[in-house]
């Protein structure tokens, strides 16, 4: 072989997924300018206050809440992948909280309306939710059940032309700014005799599922329904920027328009919501999990200890190594199931292994990275603190670790 003809590796060169094509490349730049212009430079005052709700009118007048909606709704009619595009992008605003307050408007409570929503709902509320106009959140926690859906206690009892609900919903993002919200109950407490591990956030209701996961209906509720009660706005870790509510249905009257999708299917519908929510997630969890590692590595190459660059020295380096070879397994991970999501599969059991994955890594990557910085990662103004509490959420928000596995291991018919 010639000298000329070896080949070099060209470290350099622009790495495109074969998911992605030309446009997607072009919405990745028109919204990595607009994130980094309109949306970064406030992340520090959004930590203190929540970001503003101008957020959301600004993204729809953009078409960024809309890119994969029909375009009946106001929607750009877009395929999945610009949806990634979307959660990759966010995570250059670095604030965690702003990007789940709107993944929240876009991935988790539209997607029920517009897939199992009468067309008079979602002219009512997918409509104006991709304008940004009217925000949504979905309710699903309880006090007293999180990863057991089955065990939720909000109950919408029939009288008459109406439903009357009652019961409480914690930890809701969206929740104080919202101006609806699909919300899940149990209408029929007898069916089925829910067994709690079977009825966790398992994802395993599909067709098959055994009747546990009967009883169960989704309601869109609009939040200035009389007796429904904002109660508390919780403090937390991380995601300072979005908000979080306690939420109490204290005999909240609808009529029985407001139920979303089939009368006691609500369990499957919402197991369906969660997959779209999860591959998301990770998309998210990958992205951020590269930012941080990129400012990280700019860090490592600027400050100097023993007179050199720390990412010189042989221990940070293979910190690094380690740390791209997880992002890069968790993307392709995310790649090739949201290829599969996109091409009519519901590849459950790898949507879950990714979600796993992508949020582990994302969080060992940000711990790595607060070491990388010494010091300097301990202290707000690097960020990088932040994207670690941020980024901790995602082991817990969606199904836990523990409940992820729970899912794998039970897909194997365990
Ligand atoms: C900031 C934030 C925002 C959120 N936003 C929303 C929202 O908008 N809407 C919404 O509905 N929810 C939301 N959640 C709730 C979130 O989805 C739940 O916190 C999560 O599903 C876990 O439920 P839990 O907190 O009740 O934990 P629990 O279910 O009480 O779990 C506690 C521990 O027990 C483990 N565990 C439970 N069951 C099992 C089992 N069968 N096997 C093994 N281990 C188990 C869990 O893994 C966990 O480690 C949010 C949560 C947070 C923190």
């Amino acid at each position: 072989m010639a000298t000329a003809d070896v080949l070099k590796p060209d470290f350099a060169s622009q790495r495109k997924h074969f998911i992605f094509t030309d446009e997607h490349d072009q919405l990745r730049d028109s919204i990595h300018r607009f994130v980094v212009k309109e949306l970064a430079p406030h992340a520090e005052e959004w930590e203190e206050t929540t970001f503003p709700d101008w957020v959301f009118g600004r993204m729809g007048e953009l078409g960024f809440l809309g890119l994969d909606k029909p375009e009946a709704y106001g929607g750009q009619g877009g395929d999945y992948y610009t949806a990634l595009v979307l959660a990759e992008e966010m995570a250059h605003a670095h604030c965690g909280g702003l990007a789940m307050g709107i993944a929240v408007q876009t991935d988790m409570a539209m997607p029920p309306i517009l897939a199992f929503g009468t067309e008079e709902q979602r002219q009512q509320w997918a409509a104006p939710a991709i304008a940004g106009k009217a925000i949504l959140c979905i309710g699903i926690t309880e006090p007293d059940a999180g990863s057991d859906v089955a065990g939720i206690k909000t109950r919408a009892v029939k009288d008459g032309d109406e439903y009357v609900i009652n019961g409480s919903k914690t930890y809701i993002t969206n929740g104080h700014r919202a101006h609806a919200i699909v919300l899940v109950t149990k209408t029929d407490p007898d069916a089925g005799s829910p067994d709690e591990s079977s009825g966790a956030q398992s994802g395993h209701a599909g067709p098959q599922a055994p009747a546990p996961h009967e009883g169960f209906t989704l309601f869109l509720v609009p939040m200035d329904t009389p007796g429904v009660i904002r109660e508390k706005r919780l403090r937390k870790l991380g995601m300072h920027a979005s908000d979080t509510a306690l939420l109490a249905f204290n005999d909240v009257r609808v009529p029985a328009s407001a139920v979303l999708g089939q009368i006691g299917k609500g369990f499957y519908h919402i197991m369906w919501e969660l997959q779209g929510e999860r591959l998301i997630g990770a998309a998210g969890c990958v992205a951020g999990a590269q930012n941080v590692f990129d400012r990280t590595l700019q860090y490592a190459k600027e400050r100097t200890a023993f007179g050199r660059a720390i990412g010189r020295f042989q221990a940070i380096r293979h910190k690094f190594a380690e740390m791209a070879t997880k992002i890069e397994t968790a993307r392709q991970m995310v790649y090739t199931t949201a290829w599969r999501f996109h091409n009519g599969e519901y590849p459950v059991r790898e949507i879950t292994m990714a979600k796993l994955y992508s949020a582990r890594i994302a969080v060992e990557v940000a711990d790595e990275c607060i070491q990388i910085h010494g010091g300097a990662g301990y202290m707000k103004e690097y960020g990088i603190e932040r994207a670690w509490r941020d980024l901790r959420l995602n082991r817990i928000g969606a199904g836990t670790d523990e409940i992820m596995l729970d899912v794998i291991g039970r897909s194997y018919g365990l």
